[in-house]
């Protein structure tokens, strides 16, 4: 586990530990941020009890990569209630989901195969959540687009976002990760409305975070996060 901030751990698991499951401590255990996906289940819940306990979880997004552990680990399930359909669904790919947008053959036949690899399955989702609500400390901030009911939290005193898959570091078209200290809208193929996609990187910029924990890769750090962000914003 590596420290993001005070409070704030950060477990990577698999494909090449790009997959990222957020906790934060929370009185005497902690609340979990994004579930990753199922072959994480045993890690996360090691890495949960060696904090304390796990509270509950909260899913950034509902998309497999994100809620892959959630139905494994005894703890109740929240999310926006924009994603409690997909979270409840037992559907793999979202509906909206077009991999036929992706450029590079054979990664657009290998996704249907690593979607459901990486899902753990329908989760009961027992509370939501909306923009405003506080969550061990953190602030709920909605981004919709890459998914309809895609959330991070913000920490105003130290500027620290956790946005799930608001942002990538990572081509997912090509699966191979950006250049160091580039970031990008995720791609089209799976949003549900990108050019909201595109203005919820701009509300992150916005906010001038300092360190931008994201679903997949290193969390994002510098001084200028909000021009890198607006940039990004631009691209796709
Ligand atoms: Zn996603």
């Amino acid at each position: 586990m590596e420290r993001v901030a005070e409070g704030v751990w950060l477990l990577r698991g698999d494909l090449r530990r790009s997959m990222n499951v957020y906790f934060i401590e929370d009185g005497d255990g902690v609340v979990q941020f994004d579930a990753g996906t199922k072959a994480m289940r045993r890690k996360v819940r090691a890495a949960a009890d060696q904090l304390g306990g796990l509270k509950r979880i909260l899913l950034g997004h509902a998309h497999a990569d994100h809620r892959g552990t959630a139905p494994y680990l005894g703890a109740p399930v929240y999310c926006h209630a924009d994603d409690v359909a997909d979270a409840e669904s037992d559907a793999s790919i979202a509906p909206y989901m077009d991999l036929s947008q992706l450029p590079v053959a054979p990664v657009r036949w290998i996704y249907p195969f690593l979607l459901r690899h990486w899902d753990g399955g329908a989760v009961k989702i027992a509370g939501t959540v909306a923009e405003g609500d506080e969550v061990a400390g953190f602030r709920v901030v909605h981004f919709p687009g890459h998914a309809p009911g895609l959330i991070g939290l913000w920490r105003e005193s130290d500027r620290l976002a956790l946005v799930s898959d608001t942002i990538y570091l990572v081509d997912s078209a090509r699966l191979k990760p950006l250049p160091e200290g580039e970031a990008s809208v995720p791609h089209p193929t799976w949003a549900w409305d990108h050019a909201q996609a595109k203005q919820s990187v701009r509300k992150l910029a916005a906010l001038e975070p300092k360190v931008v924990g994201t679903g997949h890769a290193e969390p994002l750090r510098g001084e200028n996060l909000r021009e890198t962000l607006e940039r990004a914003a631009e691209k796709y």
